[in-house]
């Protein structure tokens, strides 16, 4: 199939990870796109839900020197207390109702304990970072991926940069909740080598409140990937201890992956509280509590799936 890649499209992006591991085979770079329609309790990459430029502050780093204060056009920041005890210190403090994340403070901030996080960039500006890696792709199996935010929000984007890819001889991946239109569905997949699609709970009324949205379109967009576009796929469960966790909702995401062609293999990927930090950092609260699980109990997961039928692995 012949297909024009048109390089200006655009799309904020919040990080391009090089030799990641974790997000496909091989050693692969990650791209992040910025703009997600879900809301998981748990997310672990806040940054990416808006789809714009965010102000991130760590305050661990602020020294409290005010250089910040007198740039902000908003009169947003104010120097105030941060912790307590022997810890207690003052920082820079920001009236989130008032910021409207230009970024000016972060220019002037000698600790960089100020960022922003996301910014527009062309399919050429990412493919030009992307295929510097080729070498470590062609030796090691690896190739891009494209992860989130959501990729199916930002489809003209990813189907360009995914087509990029190819011409380059890279191979391709999505990792996506797969909430999406199936126009957009259509639009990217045949640009796509390999799909890591998350299935967070298979009831639809507890992943609408674990996540903002049914599982409707994701289960059906998944089968139609699968099924009638025929790209391979491994089935995803972020693993949250009392959210998703049950005996009866790990055997039901294995026998739904067996539905979707021989030997899908489900990746349960242990919980973490990497996100709860970021939180911090948007002067977000935190939404639920996460309990990280063992080692041992991942395994007990992991030969319940088993058990149910489909190969297993822990982690990505
Ligand atoms: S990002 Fe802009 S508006 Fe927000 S605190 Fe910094 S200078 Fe003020
Ligand atoms: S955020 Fe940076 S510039 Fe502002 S008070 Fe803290 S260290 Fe100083």
């Amino acid at each position: 199939m012949s297909f024009e890649v048109n390089y200006d499209v655009t799309c904020p992006v919040f990080n391009i990870q090089t030799y990641s591991i974790h997000d496909g085979p091989g050693i692969r770079t990650t791209v992040f796109v910025k703009g997600c329609p879900l809301r998981c309790l748990w997310c672990a990459n806040p940054e990416s839900n808006l789809a714009k430029p965010q102000l991130m502050t760590y305050s661990s780093k602020c020294t409290g020197c005010g250089q910040c204060l007198p740039k902000c056009p908003k009169g947003a920041i104010s120097i105030g207390p941060y912790g307590e005890g022997e810890s207690l210190k003052y920082i820079a403090i920001t009236d989130r109702t008032k910021c409207v994340d230009c970024g000016a403070c972060v220019k002037v901030c000698p600790a960089e304990a100020r960022e922003i996080a996301g910014k527009t960039m062309t399919v050429r500006e990412v493919i030009d970072k992307v295929k510097k890696d080729k070498l470590f792709y062609d030796g090691s199996g690896g190739g891009m991926t494209v992860s989130g935010g959501e990729p199916l929000a930002h489809p003209d984007f990813v189907a360009n940069l995914m087509a990029a890819a190819h011409a380059e001889g890279i191979t391709t991946c999505i990792e996506t909740s797969s909430f999406g239109s199936r126009e957009a569905v259509d639009k990217i997949y045949p640009h796509v080598d390999l799909a890591l699609l998350d299935v967070k709970h298979m009831d639809n009324t507890t992943h609408e409140k674990l996540t903002g949205v049914p599982n409707t379109y994701i289960l059906e967009n998944i089968r139609h990937i699968a099924l009638d576009l025929k790209v391979p796929v491994i089935i995803r469960v972020p693993t949250m201890p009392g959210y998703n966790d049950s005996p009866e909702n790990i055997i039901a995401t294995a026998k739904f992956a067996q539905t979707l062609g021989d030997n899908v293999l489900v990746n349960l990927l242990p919980a973490h509280k990497l996100g709860e930090s970021k939180n911090e950092s948007l002067g977000i609260a935190n939404r639920c509590t996460i309990t990280v699980p063992t080692d041992e109990y991942m395994q007990s997961l992991k030969k319940l799936v088993e058990e149910a039928g489909s190969p297993c692995k822990i982690g990505g």
